[in-house]
């Protein structure tokens, strides 16, 4: 087990930061109607071919369309976070990608998620 230059206090504080906006992200992104079988990794997020009148189907095109974006960014922002607490679990938290230096505690507490320090953002 490698030994990070975080506190256990700090590791729990950033951990507990990345489980609650998991947790938001997991209620947005129902909210916008991804289906929520768990498997986020997938990525595909088909839309569902629910048959409607036209014009109620032609709002749903319409508010799929205006989300995919969004939804993509929280997606995006959600496996950033998975991955954050994988390397919790291994051990390798706060460790820059790129350089292998420590990420500051204050660039963590800013982005719990930050994969490298700030020379490499
Ligand atoms: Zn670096």
């Amino acid at each position: 087990m490698k030994k990070t230059h975080l506190s256990e206090d700090e590791l729990q504080d950033l951990r507990a930061n990345l489980e609650a906006e998991r947790d938001s992200l997991d209620e947005e992104l129902a909210e916008h109607g991804q289906s929520n079988n768990g498997d986020w990794q997938g990525g595909s997020g088909e839309l569902r071919g629910e048959e409607a009148d036209p014009t109620d189907a032609a709002d749903k095109i319409e508010e799929l369309v205006t989300n995919v974006p969004l939804v993509e960014e929280l997606e995006t922002r959600r496996k950033e976070i998975e991955a954050a607490l994988k390397k919790m679990d291994d051990g390798t938290y706060g460790i820059c990608e790129k350089c292998g230096e420590p990420i500051p505690v204050d660039r963590l507490e800013a982005n719990p998620a930050a994969k490298t320090c700030i020379t490499h953002v």
